[in-house]
């Protein structure tokens, strides 16, 4: 294709990150909470709304959202460091930290946007693939992080499409080995039983190079925000403050936010929904010709074995149900990743899936027929 101008050499090959979106009754296909947030945190944003300053630029340090985020996780203001998304957040990171010349390593298959971000800053990036049942063999692990000495090695966790969370000894691990920030995306971090939070040395400060990201996207109910932060060492805020554009988090978003944090319990309980219906769908799975993952998140990656993935997906989106399709990703050959919805949209789900694999019950054959 000619250009009108040509694009940053390093650049060409490479396209923007997206996910289809269909119009779809279901849609399990992008990770979200199913949930609206509460009604009460709706009412206080309204009031709060109103006292907003709009002629005036906002807080450019986001100090009272960090305060209220550092006393949610026992941390103070200084160790965290907010932005539009935690996309934003590694954006920020892998430019204070990466760069040409300096190396990023990942684990695959995992979260396209490490990967794609550390492109978009002229980072290299070194991986290995993970195992058959998408763990980490620690020992090529080493081997990577020795070869490469990279200066941050991501980790996800709960890993996304995989789905599994990793255990705290393989974080410990790669922070003794690895020579860099050991980023840790915990963007389904409430819904699995461990968290890298947990593993902060509050007497290591000045000293930790470990840093967790999280985002309001899918726990809190807020992807229309955009808003994700990371705690680390101050020193990694400060660094991440220092390459932020100014004022890049807008007033609305930094009140949002603040506000979610009134209403812990809420979000909690919707976790505990999620995670009920995602045992749900991953018992039901186990019950088909499928093969499957076990989930610490709030997905469920899947494998038909009696028809192509594609086949499946398409049954799926012409009974108007849309899950991921991620057939095509390296790794993850006749894969499918189905978020987990509101229990009647996993029961639609379910029903159009045995269908689709030849295992309905009649009743559910004549439901799927009739809609
Ligand atoms: C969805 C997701 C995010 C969220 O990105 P935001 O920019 O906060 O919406 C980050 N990391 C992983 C692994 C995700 O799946």
């Amino acid at each position: 294709m000619s250009r009108l101008v040509p694009l940053r050499p390093d650049l060409t090959g490479l396209s923007g990150y997206h996910s289809a979106q269909v119009d779809v009754q279901v849609r399990l296909n992008t990770n979200e909470s199913p949930l609206p947030p509460p009604d009460t945190w709706l009412e206080e944003l309204r009031s709060e709304l109103s006292r907003v300053d709009f002629n005036r630029y906002p807080d450019r340090d986001a100090h009272a959202l960090r305060q209220a985020l550092g006393e949610f996780h026992g941390v103070g203001p200084e160790e965290v460091f907010c932005a539009k998304g935690s996309n934003e957040v590694l954006q920020c990171l892998l430019l204070a930290y990466g760069g040409s010349g300096r190396c990023a390593a990942l684990f695959e298959p995992t979260y396209a946007l490490h990967r794609h971000i550390a492109s978009l800053t002229a980072t290299e990036v070194a991986s290995i693939w993970r195992a058959a049942d998408y763990s980490l063999d620690l020992n090529e692990a080493d081997a990577l992080v020795e070869r490469v000495r990279p200066i941050i090695t991501f980790l996800c966790s709960p890993n996304n499409p995989t789905g599994r969370a990793e255990p705290p000894e393989v974080v410990t691990h790669l922070l003794e080995r690895a020579p860099g920030l050991v980023v840790v995306d915990e963007a389904y971090g409430q819904f699995a039983p461990t968290s890298a939070l947990d593993l902060r040395q509050p007497e290591r400060r000045g000293t930790s190079r470990l840093v967790v990201v999280r985002t309001f996207s899918k726990t809190w109910s807020m992807a229309a925000c955009r808003l994700g932060y990371l705690v680390g060492d101050p020193e990694v805020v400060e660094a991440c403050k220092s390459v932020a554009l100014p004022y890049h988090l807008d007033a609305l978003t930094q009140m949002a936010g603040r506000l979610a944090l009134h209403h812990v319990a809420a979000m909690e309980e919707r976790v505990a929904l999620v995670k009920e219906e995602r045992d749900r769908i991953c018992t039901a799975l186990r019950e088909l010709p499928v093969e499957t993952w076990p989930s610490d998140a709030n997905f469920v990656l899947f494998r038909p074995l009696k028809r192509s993935a594609k086949q499946v997906w398409n049954d799926l989106l012409e009974e108007s149900v849309l899950v991921r399709d991620c057939s095509e990703w390296r790794g993850l050959s006749e894969c499918l990743r189905v978020t987990v919805g509101t229990a009647t949209e996993n029961t639609r789900f379910l029903a159009v899936l045995r269908s689709s694999l030849g295992h309905a019950s009649t009743k559910e054959h004549a439901q799927t027929r009739k809609r």
